[in-house]
């Protein structure tokens, strides 16, 4: 089975979630299922193959799929995060999303020089996220090799908040 089917087969749609007229996508069914998760995580390697240096996942989901490629490429993980979770020195980016304003960290040395940061969320949707993402790599002394994600909700425009980078989405609708 095509990847972009399982996916399609084993996600969840919740209407009304975090609140009334958002239709939530949810994949941890996909995330939950062995070949599933195994399938996701292979098909956004391939995508990106000896092109990167780093995976960075936006915290929480993109965690999951940042750390399991970066142990299947044999690269390191470098984590984004919401305020205050990390110790040391960060830079910042603000943005407001679908739903809420938002801010992301992640720490001023964690990145050697122009090392290529692969970048993985599970959730495409405005692109807030990922833009903020992909500037505070370029801050913190990085290039982004391009953005790997299971779902892109194309009617949401993040492509358009991406253009200049690759994007690979498994499944859009
Ligand atoms: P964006 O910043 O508008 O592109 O929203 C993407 C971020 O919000 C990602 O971190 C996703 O995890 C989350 N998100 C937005 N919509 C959904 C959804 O329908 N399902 C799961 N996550 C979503």
């Amino acid at each position: 089975e095509p990847i972009a089917e399982t996916i399609e087969r084993l996600g969840a749609v919740v209407p009304d979630y975090p609140k009334p007229g958002v239709v939530f996508r949810d994949l941890t069914p996909v995330f939950a299922d062995g070949p599933a998760f195994r399938g996701v995580v292979d098909a956004l390697l391939a995508e990106y193959e000896g092109r990167f240096d780093y995976v960075a996942g936006v915290e929480a989901r993109g965690f999951l799929l940042a750390a399991a490629a970066a142990y299947a490429a044999d690269k390191g993980v470098i984590t984004i995060r919401k305020p205050g979770k990390l110790p040391r020195r960060v830079f910042s980016e603000s943005y407001s999303m679908e739903y809420s304003e938002n801010t992301l960290e992640v720490h001023q040395d964690d990145i050697p020089a122009g090392s290529r940061v692969l970048i993985m969320d599970d959730v495409l949707a405005t692109g807030g996220t990922l833009s903020a993402t992909a500037r505070l790599i370029e801050k913190a002394g990085g290039t982004v090799a391009g953005f790997g994600v299971v779902l892109e909700l194309k009617d949401l425009g993040g492509r358009a908040a991406l253009e200049g980078y690759p994007v690979h989405a498994l499944l859009g609708y």
